[in-house]
Formats: C-alpha cells, sequence, structure tokens
C-alpha cells in the first residue's frame, strides 16, 4: 500500500513522522506524496485540513487518518502512544473507509465568463473588506433575505462542530447530506430583517449569495482566505465528492462531541 504523511512540522510531529515512516515501510508499504491510499496527518485538526486541500484532486483514492500530537481532534483522534498499533492496523488493511459530504464553493465574476471552484472540509465564510457585509441570499433560485452584519459562514455537517459552532450554528452529525448556512452578527432593526436562525439545506439545495453593492469579498475555504474582486456570486452547495476517512476503531461522533465540548472524563 502507498502511503503519505503530512506533518504539523514541530519537533514533536516530525518525530512521530520519522517513527511511522519507519514502522509502516518496515511492514513493506511505500512511501507515495504524488499517489498515496492513505495519507496520516500528524498533528492538529488544522494539519488535516492542510493534507485533504493537498490531495483534493484524487479523493476518491485517499483515505484520511489522523493523529493528534496536541489536544484531541475532531480528525486527529489517535494518540501518539497508539501509533504501532494503528501502523499494524493499516499494514494488515484492519480499517473500514467512511465517507462525509463536503462543500462545493463556486465563485463567479462580473464581466468574465471564468469561475472557480473549491471545495471545503469544515466551511467556507464570506465577509466584506467594508465594515459591513451586504449580500442578497438566493434558495434555490428565490430571494430569501437580504443580509447586512459582520458575515456569513456555510459549513459542512463535519465543519459544523468548528467556526460554525462558535456563531452559534447546530451541530451536524457528518454523515448528514447537508449544508449549514449561519450569520455573523446580523444586522436586525425595524429597518433590516434576518431569518436569525442558522438553516440547514438537503444535498438537492443551492445557496447563492449575491452582493447588493460592494463587489470584493473576503472569501475562506477552511484555512485559506482570498481577496475576490469584482464577484457576481458565490454558489453554496453539497458536493459530488466525498471525504475518506480510515476507520479503525468506533468512536462514537456524540462521544466525541462530548469529550471536546463537554467533559474529556466521560463516564460509562
Ligand atoms: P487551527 O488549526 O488552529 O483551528 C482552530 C481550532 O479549530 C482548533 O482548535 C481546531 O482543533 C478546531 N477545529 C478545526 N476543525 C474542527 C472541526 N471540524 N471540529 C471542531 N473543531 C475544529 O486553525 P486553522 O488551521 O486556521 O483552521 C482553520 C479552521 O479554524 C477553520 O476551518 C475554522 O473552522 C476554524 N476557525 C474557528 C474560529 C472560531 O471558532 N471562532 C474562527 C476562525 C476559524
Amino acid at each position: 500500500m502507498r502511503f503519505a504523511i503530512q506533518s504539523r512540522n514541530d519537533p514533536q510531529s516530525n518525530e512521530l513522522m520519522e517513527r511511522a515512516i519507519n514502522y509502516l515501510t518496515n511492514f513493506g508499504l511505500v512511501v507515495d506524496e504524488e499517489r498515496p491510499e492513505i495519507v496520516l496527518s500528524i498533528g492538529g485538526d488544522g494539519t488535516l485540513l492542510h493534507a485533504f486541500h493537498r490531495y483534493t484532486h484524487m479523493l476518491s483514492e485517499v483515505a484520511f487518518v489522523g493523529i493528534h500530537t496536541g489536544h484531541l481532534g475532531f480528525y486527529a483522534d489517535w494518540k501518539p502512544s497508539e501509533i504501532e498499533k494503528l501502523v499494524i492496523s493499516i499494514a494488515k488493511d484492519e480499517f473500514k473507509v467512511i465517507e462525509y459530504p463536503l462543500l462545493e464553493v463556486t465563485i463567479n465574476y462580473q464581466n468574465s465568463e471564468e469561475c472557480y471552484t473549491y471545495l471545503a472540509l469544515n466551511e467556507s465564510t464570506v465577509k466584506s473588506p467594508e465594515v459591513t457585509l451586504v449580500m442578497d441570499v438566493e434558495l434555490n433560485g428565490r430571494p430569501f433575505e437580504r443580509f447586512r452584519g459582520d458575515g456569513l459562514c456555510i459549513s459542512t455537517p463535519s465543519g459544523s462542530t468548528a467556526y460554525n459552532k462558535a456563531l452559534g450554528g447546530a451541530i451536524l452529525h457528518p454523515s448528514l447530506q447537508a449544508f449549514q448556512l449561519t450569520e455573523m452578527a446580523s444586522i436586525n432593526n425595524r429597518v433590516f430583517r434576518t431569518v436569525g436562525s442558522s438553516l440547514v439545506l438537503p444535498a438537492h439545495h443551492k445557496c447563492i449569495l449575491k452582493p447588493v453593492k460592494a463587489e470584493d469579498f473576503t472569501v475562506t475555504v477552511d484555512h485559506v482566505q482570498l481577496l475576490h474582486k469584482n464577484v457576481k456570486s458565490i454558489q453554496y452547495r453539497v458536493a459530488k465528492e466525498k471525504i475518506r476517512f480510515a476507520r479503525f476503531k468506533a468512536f462514537p461522533f456524540w462521544q466525541r462531541v462530548h469529550e471536546s465540548f463537554i467533559d474529556s472524563d466521560l463516564k460509562e
């Protein structure tokens, strides 16, 4: 089997990476940065986001697994002390692959046929270089609301525990084929009105954001932030592509939520 490792590049993650390479190659696995079948991310959730973006062009061929060298992460759920156990399971092919949905982000520009499409594992956010973001929100081709506020966050179910949660959005089980639109500090008074709640949209729905006056926007896709000029529209929907995680042990999602946000010593 071909494998690649993405390290957070701190001394502990790099040392663990060297050990993992030694163990895996001793078991006959081959390092292949170009066409890996399994990618080990060593660091934190951010490291797995980097690994995901490195291999977005071949998601159907790659399975990801994360080891945390800091605190327990949502994508990094193996402890460094478990590395040998993990390597043996990889070598013996003792894992199953689970697939979770992603978000497709398409940005169209004024006076141009060109558009850019990105895939997000966690979320995409839209903010304005001006103080207030003003955008029309269209759902399935129908006007829904005119948003005024700090910004909008459109997240995947896997990303619902990240930025979306900090904004008061709902936590979605990552197996749901859906995406979520969450407001960042909307202006709501007698003149301006937004729905206020997060919206969870199914796989066959589309959300389009259209600029009202300004045309330049700061758009993030996970950890990547870019200023897009002359934006005509930004379309969001559940992507055709999926992320594949290698699963070796049962670690129920709601237990992970409990351990991450409520109490790390889960009482049976
Ligand atoms: P990072 O790696 O330092 O991540 C920031 C924090 O988000 C870390 O604690 C990480 O464990 C956590 N995180 C990432 N993905 C998660 C997930 N799916 N569920 C639960 N927690 C998760 O920083 P980065 O490399 O810049 O990562 C970018 C991510 O940071 C973005 O995708 C966004 O979700 C998150 N973020 C969060 C906030 C916030 O909570 N206010 C603000 C900006 C960005």
